[in-house]
C-alpha cells in the first residue's frame, strides 16, 4: 500500500511571531507567487498519484494574503481534480482576517494553530501577546466556520505544568496535540528546549492514561494516532511511516525539499517546481539519497525492534538534527516511541485476555456473570469508539 501523498506549500519563511524555540522566523522572507502555484499544478498534473493533501505551513502561512490563497484554492483544486485535493493549514492565527478566512472556508481548510496551554506558559514560551493574538484569529477563524484545532508544544521547562496544561485543554473544549520541542540542526544550542526522549515517553503514557479517564470529553490525537498504529500495525502519521517520496515541500522559489522542516536549507533542495522533475529524479538528487539512506539504516538499526513495522525509525528529521546532516542513528525519540508503545501492546494484551468470549468475537454461549462493576475505559474502547465515528 502506498504512502498518503503530502505536498507541503510554505508560502513564506517569514513569520510575525519569534517563539524562543522556533528555527523557522525568517525577517523580510520573499513570499511566493501565484505563478509558482501554477508551476506547482503544472508539475503535479504528471504525478502518478490519485489524491493529494497539501498543507499550507510555514514560516507563517497567513502572510500570504487573502488574494494569494483566493488564487491559489482554486488552482489547486481545479487544475489537480485527478488526484481529489484535501487542504490543511498550520497557522499561529495572529494575521487571520474575515477575507483570509472566507478564502479557506469555501475549500473547507481545516487549521492546526499552536498554544502552548494557558496564556501565561504560552507566553513564556512564544513570547509576550502570543496567546492573547492568536485566540482574536481563532475567534475570526471560528465565526468563518473553520474547524480549528491546537497543537501543543511541550518544552523541558512546561512539561513539569503537564497536569495544568492538560486541565487547560479539558476545560476549553480543545482537541489536543501534542508536539516535543525538537532539538534544530540551525540552532547554535540545539538542546535549549527540546524535551527529553525519557520526559516525552512518560508524557506520552500520562496523556494516555488522561485520554482514557476522559474519553467524551476530549481527544488526543497522538493517542488516538499511536493506539492505532500499535492495533492496525502501520504507521498513520510520518513520523511512523517511510515519509521518503511521498512527503515534499514547497519553498517560496518553488525549491522541493523533503518536508517542511529543510526548508531554506540549500543543501536539502531536491529540485524545483519549474522543471518538473519525476518523482524518481527527485530521489537521485542527494537529498533524496539521504532520505533513502536513512531509510535503509533503519532496516538494519531497527531490525531486532518489535515495533519497527509502525515506528520505522521515526523522523529522519529528528535522526539528523543532532548531527547535522548525518545518519548515525534512528530518530532520538526513539526511547519515547519504545515506552509508549510498550505501554500501549501490553494494555491491549491484558484487555484482551480480560475480555469474555463474546466481546473478543468469539462464539462461546455467554455466561452468566455478575454484574460488571464500572471499570476505568481501556484502549481497545477507545480504537472502538474511533473507529465508530
Ligand atoms: S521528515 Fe519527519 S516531520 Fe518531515 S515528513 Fe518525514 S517524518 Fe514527518
Ligand atoms: S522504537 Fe526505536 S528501535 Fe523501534 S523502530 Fe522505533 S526507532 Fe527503531
Amino acid at each position: 500500500m502506498k504512502n498518503p501523498f503530502h505536498v507541503m506549500i510554505i508560502p513564506t519563511l517569514g513569520c510575525p511571531s519569534k517563539c524562543k524555540y522556533c528555527w523557522s522566523s525568517e525577517e523580510g522572507s520573499p513570499i511566493m507567487s501565484v505563478e509558482t502555484v501554477h508551476e506547482i499544478v503544472v508539475w503535479l498534473q504528471d504525478i502518478p498519484r490519485d489524491r493529494v493533501t497539501f498543507t499550507f505551513h510555514g514560516g507563517e502561512p497567513l502572510l500570504a494574503g487573502a488574494d494569494f490563497y483566493r488564487q491559489a484554492l482554486p488552482l489547486l483544486a481545479d487544475g489537480l481534480a485527478q488526484m481529489h485535493p484535501e487542504f490543511a493549514m498550520q497557522t499561529n492565527l495572529w494575521r487571520m482576517t474575515p477575507e483570509i478566512a472566507d478564502a479557506l472556508a469555501a475549500y473547507r481548510v481545516p487549521i492546526g494553530s499552536s498554544i502552548d496551554g494557558p496564556e501565561a506558559i504560552t507566553d513564556s514560551q512564544r513570547g509576550d501577546g502570543y496567546y492573547q493574538k492568536t485566540m482574536k484569529g481563532y475567534g475570526i477563524a471560528k465565526a468563518h466556520g473553520l474547524d480549528v484545532r491546537f497543537i501543543c508544544t511541550f518544552t523541558n521547562k512546561s512539561v513539569k505544568n503537564k497536569e495544568e496544561i492538560f486541565q487547560f485543554f479539558l476545560d476549553k473544549g480543545f482537541t489536543l496535540k501534542l508536539h516535543p520541542a525538537l532539538p534544530s540542526i540551525r540552532s547554535e544550542n540545539p538542546k535549549e528546549w527540546a524535551l527529553e526522549p525519557s520526559e516525552y515517553g512518560e508524557l506520552l503514557v500520562y496523556l494516555l492514561d488522561q485520554a482514557l479517564d476522559h474519553m467524551g470529553e476530549i481527544e488526543v490525537m497522538n493517542i488516538n494516532d499511536l493506539c492505532r498504529c500499535v492495533f492496525v500495525r502501520r504507521g498513520s502519521v510520518c513520523t511512523y511511516v517511510d515519509c521518503m517520496g511521498s512527503t515534499f515541500a514547497i519553498g517560496p522559489d518553488g525549491s522541493i525539499y523533503p518536508c517542511y522542516r529543510f526548508v531554506g536549507m540549500p543543501e536539502y533542495v531536491m529540485g524545483n517546481v519549474a522543471d518538473r522533475p519525476s518523482l524518481e529524479t527527485l530521489m537521485e538528487s542527494p537529498a533524496g539519497k539521504l532520505m533513502l539512506a536513512f531509510k535503509d539504516y533503519v532496516d538494519t538499526a531497527c531490525a531486532e525492534c518489535k515495533h519497527i513495522k509502525y515506528c520505522r525509525g521515526g523522523c529522519p528529521y529528528n535522526a539528523m538534527a543532532p548531527t547535522p546532516g548525518r545518519i548515525e542513528g534512528v530518530d532520538p525519540h526513539c526511547t519515547a516511541y519504545t515506552r509508549i508503545f510498550d505501554e500501549i501492546g501490553d494494555r491491549l494484551n491484558r484487555e484482551m485476555f480480560a475480555a469474555p468470549p463474546m466481546e473478543m468475537g468469539g462464539f462461546g454461549m455467554p455466561s452468566v456473570q455478575k454484574p460488571a462493576k464500572k471499570e476505568k475505559p481501556g484502549v481497545m474502547t477507545l480504537m472502538r469508539r474511533n473507529a465508530m465515528r
